[in-house]
């Protein structure tokens, strides 16, 4: 249960805070493709994720991509992106954090993992010990398995509060959101 509390919710990428991050001596990002970075199944980046990308490098970060996608898909947005990643990551397992983090040189204590899943980013990354940020997903399309871990997400976070693992506010980011719906 503790593996599953993520360290951060935010509404989307866009809404992480980079002088945070450097506070916390974070300096690489280990970032979800699917329903983080890209609708999920979606050939296309929007053009304000490649900024997001852009501008988060220029705050010092190296980032690479974890997914678990197939390789062709997840190296695509690499390519585009200019930056490595890592595809059929099979999250939660850690193998895939674990080599994105050779891939940027750096250990758990100095990168964020960022994704759109309790289950698979967050339970992945903290296994590691590393600082985990849940964003939510930018679309509701996505696999129906993943659509049934959904009813299970919210019933951890609710369960979060009232333990008080979370913050009220920090779970009201999530539940404020339409995925549930
Ligand atoms: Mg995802």
């Amino acid at each position: 249960m503790r593996k599953l509390i993520p360290d951060l919710i935010c509404a989307s990428v866009f809404d992480i805070d980079f002088g945070d991050l450097k506070k916390r001596k974070i300096s690489g990002l280990l970032v979800d493709i699917d329903n983080t970075l890209v609708p999920w199944g979606e050939p296309e980046m929007e053009e304000a994720f490649i900024h997001w990308v852009r501008k988060a490098q220029k705050e010092g970060f190296a980032i690479c991509l974890v997914s678990n996608a197939k390789r062709p898909r997840a190296q695509s947005f690499a390519d585009l992106l200019g930056i490595p990643a890592v595809g059929l990551a099979l999250k939660p397992l850690g193998r895939a954090f674990r080599k994105g983090m050779a891939l940027l040189n750096l250990k758990p204590h100095e990168v964020a993992v960022v994704g759109d899943q309790l289950f698979t980013d967050v339970f992945g990354g903290n296994r590691l010990g590393i600082y985990t940020i849940l964003i939510n997903p930018i679309s509701r399309n996505e696999l129906d398995s993943t659509k049934m871990m959904r009813k299970l997400e919210r019933r951890m976070l609710e369960r979060m509060v009232r333990r008080g693992d979370i913050s009220p506010q920090l779970a009201q980011i999530r539940q404020g959101s339409d995925y549930d719906e």
